[in-house]
């Protein structure tokens, strides 16, 4: 939708351009007569009512000869020519013409009309020209001469105020070229009332200047554009081809105004519009090469620039007459650029880049209204000179092209901003997210370094432990074997008793070091464990045979309790367990039960099912001394012992709860102890249980 009214845009204004066109050419109703050797008979004509009439037909010719209208009221041999036609389309007694040279054309029109005054417009003639009307010269066009020495050329239309006597007007023009390669009368002169004529020159002069104005502003336009985006040189080139072209109607068209200067020469002019043309179709070309960079043929279009140079040389050095004569090349030039122009914008559509369909209408309409003026030249149309029109509707259409891409870009720009937006909010949420969850990080580090240096602590601490239970023995075996030696203790009895005492400290060292391979083999893992499916009542009852004698020999009470059936599923609960490395666990604990608990107390193991966790939770109690709140969190640490003279009676090498740690973890399982110190300790093992 937004397209299609884009397009109606468009095609109202090459509407209202054409129209502007088509004013000056209203067209009245009458047929206006044609001059007949050199006679126009306009007795029936009023100019009024019926209209200008242009002055087309046989005129009275003499070539090579420049008559005053005296010569011309005693002229015996009479040639006629057809105005308008070039010199250098017209054969005389079966001889061509050339372009340059001089003649005289005469003209007699016979009216009954009672205008004061009457109008003549005169168009630009090549080269020069001077004009009498009933025996008075009224203008001079540059200087009429019959050598190219003295011939000045000049080119404009002219508007010629006669006043009309009642029945006979008798004009004679007399032209001469030596400058151009083209010659003689190529637009007829048109006749008519001074306001037709007038406002004949004033449209001819408005539209050049609307034609001027349009291009000159859209260049400037562009070229502010490219200063602003240097990097979209399409715009320069389009800006350049636009005031080419406005420069152009300003030297050339009715406009003029280099008229007015006095340092004007028509050569200088020929050769500025010859290479304004060349300028602007090397711009045209360079306009569509980096609008459709992806698209253009590189080859051709270096091969366009390099021709458009070598146009340009031609144009600046040499002579007016010799460019002229090679026009055909300039418009064979402007041809192929045209088809290379079109060539890349159908690549452009096909590639669907953004303008190119409208580009494309741009160069048909142009190549259309070329193709007009060469039909109006060959006789074929009826509207002349559309091809200005054309490339300004063109120029028009390119330049709404390139708005709407700017308009689009800017479209863009704006989405991409709102983009933008969005994604930095959201960046800030994701900022917020991974800010928290690098402090999440960078908590659980530190707690991790905090476990790092508390291990490393205990490293140290496990370090200065075994070198202290290492040496305290091995100095009293020392001192011993030196006593030995030293005859100290001779007595048969005490050097026995003194082995013994030896052989003990070895037997504890050896559990010791024992002990220790143990910790270090399951700490990192590389135990053999054979799990073995086994259950949970089988268990209860190895455990109840394993120390049920032992205790009550040491005048213990004990008891197991299996409360499973309470809680659990009547379905057989299993264990997955090493057990003689269970049995090692348990040992350990009920040892230091046994060795807490003064005779007569009470051991007891309870087994319970926790649903929640479906595991099996194994709590042993004694009724010993219990564990002081100080100690309870480090029993399970290496070498942590309550009496911390390390020669207690009682103490054993504080790594059993350790292993046991180690090995209940191995099971997947949990251990901790709960104590109020004096009434007895409990220790809790976790245990998974499996299905069968
Ligand atoms: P040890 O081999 O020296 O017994 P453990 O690692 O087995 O070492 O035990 C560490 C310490 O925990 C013991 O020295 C003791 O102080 C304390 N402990 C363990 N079990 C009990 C208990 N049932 N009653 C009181 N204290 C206990």
């Amino acid at each position: 939708m937004k397209k299609l009214s884009f397009h109606a845009f468009v095609a109202l204004a090459v509407l209202v351009v054409i129209v502007i066109q088509l004013i000056g050419d209203i067209s009245y109703s009458k047929i206006a007569p044609q001059v007949q050797y050199g006679v126009l008979n306009l007795k029936t004509w009023n100019f009024e009512r019926d209209g200008p009439v242009t002055l087309n037909g046989k005129w009275e010719f003499n070539w090579n000869e420049l008559r005053t209208p005296e010569m011309f009221a005693t002229g015996k041999d009479q040639h006629y020519v057809s105005v308008p036609k070039l010199w250098n389309q017209v054969e005389l007694n079966g001889v061509p013409l050339s372009g340059t040279g001089y003649a005289s054309y005469r003209i007699q029109i016979f009216k009954n009309s009672s205008e004061v005054l009457l109008g003549l417009w005169m168009p630009g003639t090549f080269s020069s020209y001077n004009i009498w009307i009933n025996g008075k010269l009224y203008i001079k066009e540059g200087v009429v001469a019959n050598n190219a020495e003295e011939a000045v050329p000049s080119f404009r239309n002219r508007l010629i105020m006669i006043p009309a006597p009642k029945d006979k007007l008798d004009i004679v023009i007399q032209v001469a070229n030596f400058a151009h390669y083209k010659g003689g009368i190529s637009v007829a002169p048109e006749i008519g009332t001074v306001n037709q004529m007038t406002r004949k020159s004033k449209l001819e002069t408005a539209k050049d200047s609307l034609i001027f104005g349009c291009l000159f502003i859209i260049g400037l336009y562009q070229f502010g554009m490219f200063m602003g985006r240097r990097k979209e040189k399409f715009t320069f080139f389009f800006g350049l081809l636009c005031i080419a072209i406005a420069v152009r109607m300003l030297t050339l068209g009715d406009v003029m105004l280099m008229y007015w200067t006095s340092w004007y020469r028509w050569t200088g002019v020929i050769r500025l519009d010859y290479c304004l043309i060349t300028i602007a179709v090397m711009a045209g070309v360079s306009f569509v090469h980096y609008l459709f960079k992806e698209d253009t043929l590189q080859k051709y279009y270096y091969t366009l620039i390099g021709s458009g140079f070598v146009f340009l040389l031609i144009s600046l050095t040499l002579s007016s007459l010799f460019f002229t004569s090679i026009l055909i090349m300039y418009q064979i030039y402007i041809v192929f650029a045209v088809v290379f122009s079109i060539i890349v914008t159908v690549r452009a559509i096909q590639s669907q880049r953004t303008g190119a369909t409208i580009t494309l209408l741009g160069f048909i309409i142009f190549a259309v209204l070329i193709f007009n003026d060469i039909l109006y030249y060959q006789g074929f149309a009826p509207i002349r000179d559309l091809a200005p029109f054309g490339l300004v509707v063109c120029v028009f259409i390119h330049s709404l092209m390139l708005s709407r891409r700017i308009s689009k870009a800017m479209g863009d720009v704006e989405s991409l901003y709102y983009e933008l937006r969005e994604l930095n909010a959201g960046l800030e949420t994701r900022i917020e997210h991974r800010t928290s969850e690098l402090v999440r990080m960078n908590e659980s580090l530190e707690s991790k370094n905090d476990e790092l240096e508390r291990m490393e602590r205990s490293r140290r601490h496990l370090l200065s432990n075994i070198s202290h239970d290492l040496r305290t023995p091995m100095t009293l075996i020392r001192g011993y074997l030196e006593a030995l030696y030293d005859d100290v203790i001779v007595e048969p009895d005490e050097q026995k008793k003194y082995m013994k005492l030896m052989l003990n400290k070895v037997n504890s060292l050896n559990h010791l070091i024992e002990d220790l391979f143990e910790l270090s083999k399951l700490e990192a893992r590389q135990v053999n464990v054979e799990m073995v499916d086994v259950r949970l009542e089988r268990f209860i009852s190895h455990i109840e045979e394993q120390y049920e004698l032992e205790l009550r020999a040491r005048g213990l009470l004990f008891a197991c309790y299996n409360l499973t059936y309470r809680d659990a599923p009547p379905v057989s609960l299993n264990l997955r367990m090493d057990l003689d490395r269970m049995i090692q666990v348990f040992d350990n604990i009920i040892y230091n039960a046994v060795k807490f608990t003064p005779t007569g107390g009470k051991i007891s193991i309870r087994f319970q099912y926790v649903i929640s966790k479906s595991c099996i939770q194994i709590s042993i109690n004694d009724t010993g001394v219990g564990i002081d709140p100080e100690d309870l969190p480090y029993i399970f640490d290496r070498f942590y012992k309550r009496d911390k003279s390390r020669n207690s009676a009682v103490g054993g090498s504080g790594l059993g709860l350790s292993i046991a740690k180690e090995i209940v973890e191995l099971h997947h399982g949990r251990i901790w102890a709960q104590s109020s110190y004096g009434q007895g300790s409990t220790f809790h093992i976790e245990l998974p249980v499996y299905d069968l």
